[in-house]
């Protein structure tokens, strides 16, 4: 399991200074940001995932 980033990203920056595991960065196609699946732990130890609710266009969604 990991969060996903779609389309709709619109490189705002906002999820990849809030993940705790530097999981987010920017895509090889320049278009979208993407988070990495072997670093994202689903924020399982913290209260609540810390990407989410920063993304001002709902891109992010659990996988
Ligand atoms: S769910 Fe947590 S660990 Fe995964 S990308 Fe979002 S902030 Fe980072
Ligand atoms: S917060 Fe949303 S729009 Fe901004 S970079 Fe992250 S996924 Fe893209």
């Amino acid at each position: 399991m990991a969060y996903k980033i779609s389309e709709q990203c619109n490189l705002c920056d906002a999820c990849r200074l809030q993940c705790p595991r530097n999981a987010i960065s920017i895509a090889e196609s320049g278009t979208i940001y993407t988070i990495d699946e072997d670093l994202c732990n689903d924020c399982a130890n913290l209260s609540a995932v810390r990407c989410v609710p920063h993304c001002p266009v709902d891109a992010i969604s659990q996988a």
